[in-house]
């Protein structure tokens, strides 16, 4: 695994970090999720994320994944790794368990800890933009989380590129920079490239790709149709089978094609593709099993694109 630096800061992330949306939550083998962030830990993924919301049911996965610390990253493991949450999603009833107020973030991040056991998180996120409330409260609650010692960085995620030029403006001010912006950045989902990716270059603040794999659309599953045992047959996944369209499968067997010709997977060849760009810190996978990660892993064999390589994507794509 080789690290790289995020944004302008002293933080080194490992090129793919392993996030617990699905797979950790109470309705999932523990024992399964336990082999893959053990797994992962062993090759060098030193960055697991989660959100408050991650299960189902919400907040299972961060019990789950304190329970996964308590087992097996005792006593110093624990300065070893790099633990993320986020607020911003609905979490629980009435008006204080959504969106972007300080005191929805900073009741959920006390919640977090406690889910997790832990003292502290690394990096604290503002999980998406709130248009109700004032980007100043929301930024200065992720500076208090730093300043009381409960997080160590801040960071936004969904935010576009207007409100993250804000809020990175903001946060400097409050003398608590945004250490890291995450985004949803994928082959098939090329939003950040309209702006984003700039401003975060020229704020000095690092990205982290999340779905990179399009939650397994970009890998060589669908192919074939919908197979059982994947997120789009599982009533608690998020992938929809409407989302894979024939016209999606048909640039999904094509890519494919050229991730053969590169003695890649499909899988593979989508996250080399995120990290040719020297403005994408980490790519943020799931996975449902160590094979997965292990496959996913393989993809930092070969990062190196030809141009006509990346023309025949971009046309694939087109
Ligand atoms: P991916 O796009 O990497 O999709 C992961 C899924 O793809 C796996 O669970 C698995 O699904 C399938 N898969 C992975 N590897 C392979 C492989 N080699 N071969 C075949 N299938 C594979 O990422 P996620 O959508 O899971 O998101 C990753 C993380 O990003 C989350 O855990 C979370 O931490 C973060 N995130 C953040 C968001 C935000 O708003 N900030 C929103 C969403 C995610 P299957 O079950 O089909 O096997």
């Amino acid at each position: 695994m080789e690290y790289n630096r995020c944004g302008n800061s002293g933080l080194l992330l490992p090129q793919i970090s392993l996030g617990l949306w699905h797979n950790f939550g109470s309705v999932d083998s523990f024992e399964n999720g336990e082999n893959i962030v053990k797994e992962a830990f062993d090759k060098g993924i030193t960055h697991f994320d989660l959100a408050n919301n991650y299960g189902p049911v919400p907040g299972s996965a961060e019990t789950n994944f304190g329970k996964i610390l308590k087992n097996n990253f005792q006593g110093n493991l624990r300065d070893e790794i790099l633990i993320t949450t986020k607020a911003g999603y609905t979490m629980w009833k009435g008006p204080y368990g959504d969106w972007g107020s300080r005191k929805y973030l900073l009741s959920s991040l006390n919640q977090s800890l406690k889910r997790m056991n832990i003292d502290y998180v690394d990096v604290f996120y503002s999980h998406r933009f709130d248009p109700e409330t004032p980007l100043e409260e929301t930024m200065m609650a992720l500076d208090y989380a730093v300043r009381s010692g409960k997080a160590l960085y801040a960071g936004i995620s969904n935010y576009n590129a207007e409100q993250t030029k804000k809020a990175a403006e903001i946060l400097k001010r409050l003398g608590t920079p945004c250490l890291i912006h995450q985004a949803k950045y994928s082959m098939l989902v090329r939003e950040p490239e309209a702006g984003l990716l700039d401003v975060l270059e020229e704020k000095g603040v690092g990205c982290i790709a999340f779905s990179p794999l399009a939650q397994g659309l970009l890998t060589d599953k669908y192919l074939k149709g919908i197979p059982e045992n994947s997120r789009a047959s599982n009533p608690n996944g998020h992938l929809q089978a409407e989302e894979i369209s024939d016209a999606k499968v048909q640039k999904i067997i094509a890519l494919n094609e050229i991730a053969q010709q590169r003695s890649q997977s499909l899988a593979q060849m989508a996250l080399a593709w995120l990290l040719k760009d020297k403005r994408i810190t980490s790519v943020l996978i799931g996975a449902s099993s160590v094979g997965q990660l292990n496959n996913n892993i393989g993809s930092l064999q070969n990062l190196h694109f030809s141009t006509a390589e990346l023309e025949n994507i971009e046309r694939i794509l087109g």
